[in-house]
């Protein structure tokens, strides 16, 4: 489970076919989540890393 780091919800990714560096927004508080790893998955706000 991954858990943003904005508003510390848990961000259900099972209906999700993620790619690596693509980008998907918190359902809680809209931040810009982008995808690090895959395998675990890893997300970092977007922000953080541009
Ligand atoms: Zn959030």
């Amino acid at each position: 489970m991954n858990i943003c780091p904005e508003c510390e919800s848990e961000i259900e990714l099972g209906g999700y076919d993620l790619d690596l560096n693509e980008t998907i927004h918190c359902p809680e508080c809209s931040l810009e989540l982008k995808v690090v790893s895959l395998d675990p998955v890893k997300l970092v706000a977007a922000g953080d890393v541009d």
